[in-house]
């Protein structure tokens, strides 16, 4: 097998040892192969595997993978995004996971309402409140959230975050769970066009303690494609 395989094969087996050990269905976690900086034949690879969702973090990057592969792929965008380049996104991705402000929710409603169709976004949080981050602040989520669902051409459908680093993974659980809690609390207002089902978090080095703490969708990259350079 070549490494991309075998590295895909493993984290599966860590998702479900990590659901086994939590309670959860395997099936209500979905592995996200981060394929950013990775070269169009990594992709491949990985599809030739199973893997056929993928994140992406550049709209320039995504763009050329779009184009070069020709492969029933699903694409979720889970970059940092600025309203201009939304338009680039149209139609394209399955999920924005960064949706951060309403200036940039109003701009991806507009877009997709173009198509006649419906975007699904999550929320994401900067629960450490680091300024080189992206994601909106938890004080103001209820208010960010109400705002958004009020928005023709959208779907709130779950929240998202990226913690700050920590050597140990056990420290970042703490975030997880307030990611959760967060949800909780956004799905318990009832507001229109939202079900808050996702809960994407985790990574490469902490992903199954993101998994026992309710992620549904794990972000992975270096574990299934190397360091990035
Ligand atoms: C790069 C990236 C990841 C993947 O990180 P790894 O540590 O390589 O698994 C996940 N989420 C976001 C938002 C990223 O930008």
């Amino acid at each position: 097998m070549n490494p991309i395989a075998t590295n895909l094969k493993l984290i599966h087996q860590q998702i479900e040892a990590s659901c086994l050990k939590s309670g959860r269905n395997p099936q209500d976690v979905r592995l996200i192969a981060v394929s950013k900086k990775k070269p169009p034949e990594a992709l491949e690879e990985a599809h030739n595997a199973g893997q056929n969702l993928f994140g992406e973090s550049y709209v320039q990057e995504f763009r050329q993978k779009f184009e070069q592969l020709s492969l029933p792929l699903e694409w979720h965008f889970i970059g940092g995004l600025q309203s201009n380049k939304v338009k680039y996104l149209r139609g394209k991705t399955a999920l924005i996971h960064s949706v951060d402000r309403y200036s940039l929710a109003r701009e991806i409603s507009q877009q997709w309402g173009k198509i006649n169709q419906t975007a699904s976004i999550l929320l994401q949080f900067n629960l450490g409140e680091e300024t080189s981050k992206s994601g909106a602040s938890e004080t103001e989520a209820l208010q960010l959230a109400e705002q958004i669902s009020a928005l023709p051409h959208l779907q709130i459908r779950g929240l998202m975050t990226l913690p700050p680093y920590c050597e140990k993974p056990e420290d970042v659980r703490p975030f997880f769970r307030r990611l959760r809690l967060l949800a909780e609390k956004i799905a318990a207002a009832n507001l229109p066009n939202t079900a808050v089902t996702e809960l994407s978090m985790g990574m490469s080095h902490d992903f199954q303690i993101a998994i026992e703490e309710g992620a549904t969708l794990v972000r992975i990259g270096t574990a299934i494609f190397g360091a990035r350079d």
